[in-house]
């Protein structure tokens, strides 16, 4: 039995790096994340989480580059590379919110204007708002976070927020799976997008409501075939060529892996 424990265990890591590779490339192919970031995913009932890496582009990335690390911030597993100086922004978060899985730093640069700048990312289109529900809250400190206490001042300045800003820096967004962190992170720099525009046009626009946001967000996860693949689908609609494929492939595995687990 433990042998198949070990089996099962061994494949469903394997499905994990695969998941985090492609939305390393997703990311890169949506010009969020070039050559600087990192996207992690915690590894379920263990202290050890993935870290999405390729030493030439993330276009590129795949399950064989992926490092494994502890919460003490220790290479565990992975190819022979330069480790990234910020890996306690990963280590603090994981640890300090049990209801995240997935913590993705990345230096999306319309959000960052908004972050240099001080102003709010004002919730104003439906699709984009569900990163929005509690705020983007700020890190006064842009230098990289290489030390224990500045992953904490992070973890504490996210509270129970999907986002925050590093000023001068960057942003750090998490989610329940990596494909979660991804779409949010799309979500928050298309928000902010959206912002640059309406607020040319209008500098007191019509935001949406708390309700508004809760119910989109309701009836978003309320279908049992959108809440299994709607990450990806989310995805799928903003990606072109070859990455479509490559989503689409992955969500009707896991919606067929669902469907064979239940
Ligand atoms: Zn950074």
């Amino acid at each position: 039995m433990a042998t198949q424990g070990r089996r099962r265990g061994g494949a469903d890591e394997e499905d994990l790096k695969e998941q985090v590779a492609m939305c390393c490339r997703v990311l890169y192919s949506e010009g969020l994340m070039r050559n600087v970031g990192h996207l992690t995913l915690r590894i379920p009932g263990t202290d050890r989480f993935f870290l999405g890496f390729n030493r030439y582009t993330y276009g590129d990335t795949q399950a064989k580059d992926i490092i494994t690390f502890d919460l003490s911030a220790r290479k565990v597993a992975g190819p022979e590379v330069l480790l990234p100086y910020e890996t306690f922004i990963y280590t603090e978060v994981l640890k300090a919110r049990p209801d995240v899985n997935s913590v993705l730093h990345v230096h999306m640069p319309v959000t960052l204007a908004f972050g240099i700048a001080g102003r709010e990312i004002l919730p104003l289109y439906l699709h984009d708002s569900e990163v929005l529900r509690f705020g983007v809250t700020t890190v006064d400190n842009p230098l990289l976070a290489s030390t224990v206490d500045r992953g904490q001042a992070i973890a504490r300045a996210l509270r129970e927020a999907s986002a925050c800003h590093m000023r001068g820096h960057g942003q750090v967004i998490v989610g329940e799976t990596a494909e979660q962190a991804t779409n949010r992170a799309m979500q928050l720099e298309d928000g902010a997008k959206i912002n640059l525009m309406a607020l040319q046009l209008n500098p007191h626009p019509k935001t949406l409501t708390g309700t508004e946001m809760e119910e989109f967000v309701y009836e978003n996860r309320r279908t049992p075939e959108t809440s299994a693949i709607e990450p990806y689908s989310a995805i799928r609609k903003r990606i072109p060529g070859v990455a479509l494929g490559q989503v689409g492939y992955l969500a009707r595995e896991l919606a067929a892996k669902q469907k064979a687990r239940s």
